[in-house]
């Protein structure tokens, strides 16, 4: 049962609620948002205050279809954010990604990969240090000495680190060293491990089981809200079809539907939602386009050598791609030395490490150095000057056209495919061969696209009226 308060509902009428509430035995939380405040009711037999709705400042009590009350939107009808070291996630913040190895392996892939995730604009460090493996004989963690090895990583680079809790007797170890506990999907139905998670004070991020329903997910996401943490994350990591092409189906029609029922911030993990590295990137994206609050990704640098997970371990350059993409889709608008705010330390270490690149799309908050500006004139005018050239290159496409015949149709494949293979043997420059024959492919395609407009214009000039 789900208890509003008038907007003008005094302190005091909030607190007789509460205690009539808790007179019957059963529980009340208090959501105080900010235009009203919300009493969820809890307990066997909620039916005992059926008459509640007529206290004073009792606005409307609203009995709750769903079994889940706490993680339900209505109890909460502002959504929530959980704020993880300073990185807020979730209510209309921008998505954060949270990147990192699958298993912390040793100290120097570990500060290497943290390195290269905060540089690219991931804002969370993520490694397992407890690993829930299929079998007994494969990798099972490092465990404790990840755990120091992940607090040392967070101090250098100022990510929060999320890090899994596989036993209820590890919450207080982990709590000491990890800002948030990670509740892998094996043990959604742990509900020991679920209360014993809700007595921290650390922020949970709850996978979604492999088998379970959105609705059973909900429910062990209310074993932590009802053990009194308020701060859970849901992660959509994929379930298990018939479909095996995947390691994992990966549901993000969970998000829409999670955000219609619940306050609670999404995370989507796309790495073991399918198990393949060349799947991660697109379902990233459609993940943040389904409106994702964050996304946990894993990145490796020797995926092929990975101890774990590396057939879905995204390389440093893949993942690199991968937040340019969310970057110029406006998913992301952090760059490097933007992300953290507690991150003064890894902030220096980075833009001691990187020089004057520590600017790029970090730049919202600070004018660019001289010499960086000074560079980005001379690149437009580079910019300007091959627009003019690539409408010089397609108007003289055109007159080939005219002096062709606007009736005939026919490129010179051969000539093209020349172009082609020429452009990748251009060396001497920073791009590499496949990103020069991907460049001319898109002028070649453009200019085919002119010569049809002017053939097409041809045709119509040329009908009957
Ligand atoms: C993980 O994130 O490391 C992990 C084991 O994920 P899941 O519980 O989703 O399989
Ligand atoms: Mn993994």
């Amino acid at each position: 049962m789900i208890v509003v308060m008038s907007p003008s509902a005094t302190k005091a009428q909030v607190t007789a609620v509460r205690r009539t509430v808790e007179a019957h035995g059963l529980q009340a939380f208090v959501s105080v948002g900010q235009e009203r405040t919300v009493v969820g009711v809890v307990g066997t037999d909620v039916e005992q205050v059926a008459n509640i709705g007529s206290l004073d400042g009792v606005e409307q009590v609203i009995r709750v279809t769903q079994p889940y009350k706490l993680a339900s939107a209505e109890h909460h009808p502002e959504r929530t954010r959980v704020v993880v070291g300073g990185v807020p996630i979730g209510q209309g913040e921008e998505l954060v990604a949270i990147a990192g190895p699958c298993s912390v392996e040793s100290r120097q892939m570990l500060l290497d990969t943290a390195r290269w995730v905060r540089h690219e604009g991931a804002r969370m460090l993520r490694g397992g240090a407890f690993k829930p493996r299929t079998s007994p004989y494969a990798f099972q963690g490092l465990g404790r000495p990840a755990l120091e090895l992940l607090a040392e990583a967070r101090a250098e680079t100022g990510l929060p680190v999320v890090s899994e809790v596989t036993d209820a007797a590890d919450v207080e170890l982990m709590g000491s060293s990890v800002d948030v506990l990670q509740v892998g999907s094996r043990n959604m139905h742990n509900f020991v491990l679920l209360r014993a998670v809700g007595q921290s004070a650390r922020p949970v991020l709850l996978k979604r089981g492999f088998g379970a329903t959105i609705e059973e997910w909900l429910m062990a996401a209310e074993y932590v809200l009802s053990s009194g943490n308020s701060d859970v994350i849901l992660c959509e990591r994929g379930i298990r079809t018939f479909e095996t092409a995947t390691r994992n189906t990966l549901d993000l029609s969970a998000v829409p539907l999670l955000r219609r029922h619940t306050h609670l911030p999404i995370a989507v993990d796309p790495s073991h939602g399918t198990g393949q590295r060349d799947l991660v990137a697109p379902m990233a994206l459609a993940a943040a386009a389904a409106g994702a609050d964050a996304l946990l990704i894993e990145v490796h640098p020797d995926p092929p050598n990975a101890l774990s997970d590396g057939p879905q371990s995204l390389s440093f350059p893949e993942f690199g791609a991968l937040m340019d993409e969310l970057r110029r889709l406006q998913f992301v608008r952090n760059g490097a030395a933007a992300a953290g705010d507690g991150a003064a330390v890894g902030r220096e270490a980075v833009a001691a490490r990187d020089g004057a690149a520590a600017g790029r799309g970090g730049s919202a908050s600070r004018a660019p150095a001289p010499p960086v500006r000074e560079l980005r004139g001379r690149i437009d005018q580079v910019d300007r000057r091959i627009a003019a050239l690539l409408q010089e290159r397609a108007a003289l496409a055109l007159e080939v056209q005219e002096a062709r015949g606007l009736d005939r149709h026919g490129h010179d494949v051969a000539r093209e495919r020349e172009l082609l293979e020429q452009a990748a043997q251009a060396s001497g420059g920073p791009l590499e061969p496949e990103e020069l024959t991907a460049i001319f492919g898109a002028i070649l395609r453009a200019s085919r696209s002119a010569q049809r407009r002017r053939a097409e214009a041809h045709v119509l000039d040329r009908r009957e009226p």
